[in-house]
């Protein structure tokens, strides 16, 4: 961490001529230190450089400046103040499970919410769970207190956080039947509670504005035997297992549906299912899905979505939209 300081003042203790270079370059350094001070400030953990390839489950993707990871929720909130204040670019990184980073990785400071606090708490039917928290953990403690209703979740890898953003869903249910408020924060505006008319959940996204950071949620579920709860999910699980490449490095669904129609099976139906380019392949269990199978770079990915896309559209008159977010 305090390498960027001594680089900070070796650079102003030097000599020089003043170049629009030496001023570009003494600006990257002030915004670096600015940024290490922050998150000293509001108890981050902070990464330089860090490869967000190691932050997807598609394990693609280039750097980012920093990652912080706030370890208490008025930290993030000050934090994003701060930064707001400085003029410093800044986005949200889930669990990274339905992100594709780019190979030149991103500009802006990536922030993590994995460390802030997040057991959920249960009183009667509701749980308050914070965004952090992984969403199938969620769906097994319900079950554990025989609260039904969020089964559908089970096996999709992303937080609670990310989930209520893309309003996940599967199996017939989907986030937006069992949230009743959010909790947000935006810089400017502060904590902001969201009740569920107002959160614009739509098939697979929520009308919230990209300054507003889901805080936590607030579900409702409803009683019944965990007995029955567990069967549902044995056999939920058992059908992911059977339909998705479960366990290989993918960024969940590329596309979403079309009205009435199954993208993946659009795919299967020309045959696209194992079409490769470079490392990046066509799962042959389900068309949906893009395996990173050798090393594969984004750009060899987004290629491949692009071939797709051209072929499905070529057959079928169908334009397939991405689901996945591309960063
Ligand atoms: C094997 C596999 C199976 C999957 N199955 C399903 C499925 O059945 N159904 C389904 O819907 N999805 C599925 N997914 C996709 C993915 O898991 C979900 O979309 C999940 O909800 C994404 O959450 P995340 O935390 O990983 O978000 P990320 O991928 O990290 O982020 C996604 C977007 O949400 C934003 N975001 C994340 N957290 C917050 C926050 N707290 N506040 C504001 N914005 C935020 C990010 O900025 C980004 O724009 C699957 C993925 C995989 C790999």
């Amino acid at each position: 961490m305090e390498g960027w300081r001594s680089l900070l003042t070796a650079y102003e203790n030097e000599p020089k001529e003043v170049t629009s270079e030496n001023l570009a370059m003494k600006r990257s350094l002030f915004k670096q230190e600015t940024v290490m001070q922050m998150g000293r400030d509001f108890h981050c953990e902070v990464l330089s450089q860090p490869l967000l390839a190691d932050y997807t489950s598609i394990g693609i993707g280039g750097a980012a400046p920093f990652l912080l990871l706030p370890k208490e929720t008025r930290s993030l909130e000050g934090l994003l103040n701060e930064l707001a204040g400085e003029n410093l670019p800044w986005r949200i990184l889930g669990r990274g499970t339905n992100l594709i980073v780019r190979d030149e990785g991103v500009k802006d400071i990536v922030i993590s919410l994995t460390k802030l606090p997040t057991a959920p708490s249960f009183s009667g039917n509701t749980v308050k769970v914070a965004s952090g928290y992984p969403l199938s953990r969620l769906v097994r403690e319900a079950a554990a207190k025989g609260l039904s209703g969020i089964e559908f979740a089970v096996g999709i890898p992303g937080s609670v956080g990310g989930a209520v953003k893309l309003n996940a869903s599967s199996f017939g249910g989907s986030m937006e039947e069992v949230v009743s408020e959010v909790t947000l924060f935006s810089p400017g505006k502060g904590i902001i509670k969201r009740k569920k008319s107002e959160i614009g959940f739509a098939y697979r996204s929520t009308s919230l504005e990209k300054d507003e950071v889901i805080l936590s949620a607030t579900i409702i579920l409803k009683p019944s035997s965990s007995w029955k709860i567990q069967k549902e999910i044995s056999y939920l699980q058992k059908l992911r297992r059977e339909r998705q490449p479960i366990g290989q490095k993918t960024a969940g669904c590329i596309f979403k549906n079309p009205p009435g129609i199954s993208a993946g099976h659009l795919i299967d139906a020309l045959g696209l299912k194992g079409l490769a380019f470079g490392g990046a392949v066509v799962s042959k269990k389900h068309g949906n899905f893009i395996i990173n199978r050798h090393s594969s770079t984004a750009k060899e990915v987004l290629a491949l979505i692009e071939l797709i896309k051209e072929r499905v559209y070529k057959a079928l008159r169908v334009e397939l939209e991405e689901e996945v977010i591309i960063w």
